[in-house]
């Protein structure tokens, strides 16, 4: 059978202009999902829709249609081509009854099953965004297509069986229940959901009484597998979200509009959560087997306001099409960070965004395959691809820049226009801004078409001229600014704030502030003259989204006193100023190495520390000429056992270190010993728990330097013989360089059905650990597969083996970058398949810049010494 499960934005307009669809009844029998040779359940979906002509199509990934009616006469089904049914003989009002066996997923699209290790209990949950609800039941795939559901399922009586909206009625025989729950209002398909299994179940309520006297009360449900309920903390969960709900409730001035709201951690999840309305799903990672970080707690917070924003910013008022994806997530993401901050005790919130989360940003805008935040999406496949750096944190940065533009006040009333207006209803760009122009008084069209119709990042470099005693005498902010697909220069308005600071002793200390608009090439900062600058940050509390560039002198007083700063926020900021310049190559990774030993063990804030010890490893393992990799790696190890051993007891930051000290000795033999200690109890500081994660952090260290056997590694599963513990093994062993190892990891990647999503990762990963270097006939092998991998797995899958097992390699001495050979190979396929999918050659381009990048900078890398 062929499946087309592309759908173009063109072939859905025109199926929105001839029908509406007023309602779906969904029923699903799900009680043969326990035992796991039972590959399919049936789905009967009856739709109720109004047509303006003769025929139309509906979505459907099935392995069989059964039988479809269609106002009560039979529909010829032998046209049902995989993934769609075309539907003729319409009348003006239809109903449509749609039957068919639909598969059990195992790559987190559609219905997820997944059977836990430890008790045999199985669990699913859906995933349906952008177009998986297909995989679900017959219905019509696009989000504007809004219409009420009534789900009605059928599993085993004593499992908990969810919906996005409350249980109405319940009948039972023998061991199954059928549940059927009210209907919905208005959704789009992809935010539908179910979820079954045994789940653990924690309540609780929130409630409001409002300045005009009416009243809320919400239910609240938290859900995670049975066996991780032991590491499952409720309370902390509940906490945030009602200190959520109260924020948007005041900040929306929409009442929370679907009835309950549960949270559910499932496994196996190919991203952070999803915005089901009244059923979020959230990635079990949040949930943590040892104590969690606060950095951690602050993540999971972080996506439970990002999520509860999509409740009104995406659920209530949706995207028209996918072009319009970044309206929702852009938001969605922006207020992640800021309602931490508001409502929520992770005051810190920004630290990660400016140094973590925009990191995605600017790789991505850097890309071949960089797009205005305001995209065209032809079709699903680029929609799919368009989860991606630009649609949520460049989308965000702009809207933060939006914020300071506008202010704050402005934005928010503008929201509650938004949705007041819209409620129920799909929307594009121009419905946003013209309440946000309505509310702050200004014309926003500018702003719009260079902030979000452009592509590209504008750096910021500040020329600064001293005196004799280091005070300012002139100080110039110089934009420069290209779109990349068009090649015309964008001078971008940016808001924001010049920090200037001054050496006293050791220490740096803020000298002055300065707020003010950058909008031209070239900007005088008057201010500036006559004030101390030791160090100049331009952007200082990180109002606009730009590469900013430290000045000769800055960059020399960063190496020295970067960790004196005080402010978090700052010193992520110049730690990003660093981590970019080191990727443009006008740093060396050598020099940035030498800032991190320098700096990151004073540094007081764990979060930032984790951030720059992953970037210190990826300097190694990517930017710095292969010779110089042994040895960096052992002083990685150095730096990460020094921090470790001077960290307070109980502390995060000793925790990281811990973890880091594990990572790095997955680059040099230096660290075995300390990770030796770590396991077995020898070495272990005060105060620092080895639970069960960081056991396998030590275990893929050792195995990656071929430092522990196949037995020990056999061992370590069998102490934890769970789904974490599992996909740990798999990447630990996968990550020994042994050429045996290598085989077998490839093997499993390329050819057993049966690997999960998570699993999958693991094992690429696992293949391509730098401490080893596969067999070079694994590039041509590569090369080979890309299009029958991507024919032959869900794209999820496909993408995973695609960008997982790009061969890379690194530069030999003389060699151009050009030249490298898996360059010229990557070239060679990319011209010789023109016509492969989109999607397909979007992740090679993409590999091939990042490959490209890594080895311009691995050349560049003894040239360069920054200023002293
Ligand atoms: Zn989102």
């Amino acid at each position: 059978m062929t499946e087309n499960t592309n759908l173009t934005h063109a072939e859905c307009q025109a199926r929105a202009t001839t029908v509406a669809v007023r309602t779906y009844r969904v029923e699903l029998d799900l009680a043969g999902a326990p035992d796991p040779s039972v590959p399919t359940f049936r789905s009967r979906s009856t739709i109720t829709f109004t047509a303006e002509n003769d025929a139309t199509w509906v979505d459907l990934i099935a392995e069989r249609v059964v039988s479809a009616t269609l106002n009560d006469a039979p529909l010829d089904v032998s046209a049902y081509d995989g993934a769609r049914l075309p539907v003729t003989g319409l009348a003006a009002e239809n109903e449509l009854v749609v039957e068919a066996d639909c598969v059990y997923s195992r790559s987190g699209e559609g219905l997820h099953r997944f059977t836990d290790p430890v008790d045999d209990q199985t669990y699913l949950y859906t995933h349906f965004e952008p177009t998986d609800a297909r995989r679900l039941f017959a219905n019509f795939e696009q989000p504007d297509l809004k219409a009420r559901f009534t789900f009605v399922v059928t599993a085993p009586a004593d499992w908990e069986i969810l919906s996005g909206q409350p249980e109405v009625s319940r009948t039972t025989s023998g061991s199954t229940a059928t549940v059927t729950f009210a209907e919905t209002p208005p959704l789009s398909t992809y935010i539908t959901a179910i979820a079954a299994g045994p789940y653990f179940r924690a309540e609780d309520t929130w409630r409001t009484t409002r300045a005009d006297g009416s009243t809320q009360e919400i239910a609240l449900g938290a859900f995670c597998r049975r066996s991780m309920a032991e590491h499952f903390h409720a309370e902390e969960i509940f906490t945030v979200t009602q200190q959520g709900l109260s924020f948007f409730d005041r900040e929306f001035g929409y009442p929370y509009p679907w009835g309950k709201y549960d949270q559910i951690y499932v496994p196996e999840y190919n991203l952070g959560a999803m915005e089901n309305p009244g059923l979020v799903t959230f990635t079990e990672t949040y949930l943590h087997r040892g104590t969690a970080t606060l950095d951690q707690q602050e993540r999971r917070s972080n996506t439970t306001m990002h999520e509860m924003a999509h409740m009104w910013f995406g659920d209530l008022v949706t995207p028209r099409w996918w072009d319009g994806l970044w309206l929702k997530e852009s938001f969605a993401d922006l207020m992640g960070y800021d309602v931490n901050v508001a409502a929520t005790e992770y005051k810190n919130a920004w630290t990660t965004f400016a140094c973590g989360r925009k990191a995605w940003a600017y790789r991505q805008d850097q890309l071949p395959t960089t797009h205005p935040v305001v995209a065209t999406i032809d079709d699903l496949e680029a929609a799919r691809q368009n989860f991606d750096g630009i649609t949520y944190a460049k989308g965000a940065s702009a809207l933060k820049q939006l914020m300071a533009y506008v202010g704050r006040e402005a934005f928010f009333a503008g929201s509650r226009e938004y949705f007041a207006t819209h409620a129920y209803g799909s929307t594009e760009l121009d419905d946003l801004l013209v309440c946000l122009e309505r509310a702050s008084g200004r014309d926003l069209k500018e702003w719009s078409q260079v902030w979000l119709e452009t592509a590209g990042i504008s750096e910021l470099t500040p020329e600064v001229e001293h005196d004799g005693e280091g005070r300012i005498t002139r100080l110039t902010i110089v934009q420069s600014a290209t779109d990349p697909l068009t090649g015309e220069d964008v001078a971008r308005p940016h808001r924001l704030v010049v920090g200037l600071y001054e050496l006293v002793g050791d220490e740096l200390r803020p000298a002055r502030s300065i707020e003010l608009d950058v909008t031209d090439g070239r900007t005088e900062v008057p201010d500036a003259v006559g004030v101390p600058g030791a160090l100049v940050v331009v952007n200082d509390e990180d109002l606009t989204y730009a590469k900013v560039r430290l000045d000769e002198v800055s960059l020399a007083v960063a190496r020295e006193h970067l960790s004196s700063l005080e402010s978090n926020l700052t010193r992520a900021l110049v730690w990003s100023s660093l981590w970019n310049a080191t990727r443009d190559a006008l740093l060396p990774a050598s020099a940035f190495l030498d800032i991190v030993h320098a700096q990151a063990g004073t540094e007081r804030d764990a979060a930032l520390l984790a951030i720059v010890l992953e970037q210190a490893r990826g300097a190694i393992v990517r930017y710095l000429p292969e010779g110089e990799r042994a040895a960096a790696g052992a002083r990685l190890v150095d730096t990460t056992r020094a921090g470790l051993r001077a960290a307070a007891p109980g502390s995060d930051a000793q925790q990281t270190w811990a973890k880091y000290l594990a990572h790095a000795t997955g680059l040099s033999g230096s660290g075995l010993d300390d990770v030796r200690g770590l396991l077995d109890g020898s070495a272990v500081p005060e105060g620092l728990t080895v639970d069960a994660d960081l056991r396998w952090e030590c275990w893929q260290g050792l195995a990656a330097q071929d430092a522990a056997t196949l037995a020990e590694l056999d061992a370590a599963l069998a102490a934890d013989d769970t789904m974490t513990g599992r996909t740990a093994y798999l990447l630990a062993r996968a990550s020994r360089p042994a050429a045996e190892a290598k085989d077998e990891a490839w093997e499993r990647a390329t050819t057993d059905g049966q690997v999960t999503n998570d699993q999958l990762r693991s094992l690429v990963h696992g293949f391509n650990h730098p401490s080893g270097s596969p067999d070079p006939s694994y590039a041509d092998r590569y090369f080979e597969a890309l299009t029958e991998w991507w024919r032959t797995h869900t794209m999820t899958m496909a993408g995973i083996l695609v960008a997982g097992l790009y061969p890379g390699g690194a530069l030999a001495a003389g060699q151009e970058p050009e030249r490298h050979p898996v360059v010229l190979q990557a070239q060679e396929w990319l011209d010789g398949h023109a016509d492969a999918p989109k999607a397909l050659r979007r992740i090679v381009v993409e590999s091939l810049d990042d490959h490209l990048r890594a080895l311009r900078a691995q050349r560049k890398a003894p040239v360069q010494q920054p200023a002293a």
